[in-house]
């Protein structure tokens, strides 16, 4: 073990937490330092006398960099030489690498300034959104169509005349647009324009099966047979069911009953209220803010049930799964909710009735 790892063994939870500030904020500091470094290198073209033929090649072989990393660094300290606003938010913590190269091809002397301050603070698929309103691009038209792939149980759903994103670090040997994707390639949703996103995905035979299947089934609706018109049915269909079943949204509720004070069944109507009011995502606030997690959504008791909580909208509020047995250990004891939550938690959440929700959403 290291001399740094034993120093954060015996801090506490509290300058710990500022540890890891403190040095996010100097490794950010450095990284700009290191962009001035780049910049001025990069003018110089010193990488030329360092054996190397590009920056990027001076960056991995020399630096050491990561390929993702190195890429990362030339286009912000490029887009940083024009613009050198770029190294001001970068060392504020108001903008990331991958937001500056994702923006830096779209940037003018008219515009720079107000796109960086939109990128403020903004994620990746954020700064995604904002590129595409920057530069919106026609619909793709959709397509489905067999890969050329051996395995002939393939098949894919592509919608292939867009150009690709050009956020990938590797554009320059990444294929041509007109080209399927690669079996195993990732899914890709990207934002084309204001309101219109691209979504690519491989599916078996079997899902292609049903999807022309529902493609004959709607005819009479959907004379065209639009993919993306029958996807976007079918995925209504899905958060419709889902909703239903696991918080018991509807279009007609019921009148809701009276709560039971001591039932540990969450009624419909307050499932629905709870769901409405925390939007759908975990309401758990800590030092830093609000949880922004929306998946593995379990409804938690503010009061735990086993101190007499109520199944009521005021006593229940949204986790997602860690924060909620986060809060289970607050309360209960490590010891108790691990227990709780082994294969046979379902007999010893009677005894902690607190965790019922750990892990059951219906
Ligand atoms: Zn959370």
């Amino acid at each position: 073990m290291t001399t740094n790892e034993m120093v954060y063994m015996n801090l506490d939870d509290r300058p710990l937490l500022d540890a890891a500030k403190r040095l996010a904020t100097e490794e950010r500091c450095a990284t700009a330092a290191l962009l001035g470094a780049l910049l001025e290198i990069d003018s110089r073209r010193l990488y030329l006398g360092e054996g190397c033929a590009s920056m990027f090649a001076y960056c991995t072989q020399v630096l050491r960099l990561a390929e993702g990393a190195a890429y990362n660094r030339i286009e912000a300290a490029r887009a940083a030489r024009e613009y050198p606003l770029i190294l001001d938010l970068f060392t504020q913590s108001a903008i990331t690498l991958t937001a500056v190269r994702l923006l830096a091809p779209h940037l003018t002397a008219g515009n720079h300034a107000d796109v960086l301050d939109s990128a403020r603070h903004k994620s990746k698929r954020e700064i995604e959104e904002l590129v595409a309103a920057l530069r919106p691009r026609p619909d793709a038209p959709a397509v489905v169509r067999k890969l050329p792939a051996p395995n002939t149980t393939t098949a894919a759903l592509a919608e292939s005349s867009a150009p690709h994103p050009s956020s990938s670090p590797v554009a320059a040997v990444a294929p041509s647009p007109s080209e399927a994707p690669p079996r195993g390639e990732p899914a890709l949703v990207a934002p084309l324009s204001p309101e219109r996103y691209r979504i690519q995905l491989t599916v078996s035979r079997d899902t292609h099966d049903k999807f022309r299947r529902a493609q004959a089934l709607l005819r009479h609706a959907v004379p065209s047979g639009d993919a993306a018109e029958i996807f976007d049915r079918a995925i209504s269909l899905l958060i419709e069911s889902l909703e239903r079943r696991r918080f018991a949204e509807t279009s007609q509720p019921r009148v809701a009953r009276a709560p039971n004070e001591r039932s540990r069944h969450i009624p419909a109507a307050v499932r629905r209220a709870v769901w409405r009011r925390d939007g759908g995502r975990c309401g758990f606030v800590g030092s830093s803010g609000r949880c922004r997690e929306s998946g593995f959504i379990e409804f938690h008791h503010v009061e735990p049930y086993a101190a007499g909580g109520a199944a009521t909208a005021e006593n229940i509020q949204l986790r997602c799964r860690a924060h909620n047995v986060y809060e289970a250990k607050l309360f209960f004891g490590d010891s108790v909710v691990r227990e709780a939550c082994n294969p046979w938690g379902d007999v010893l959440s009677r005894l902690v009735p607190g965790c019922v929700l750990l892990g059951t959403t219906d």
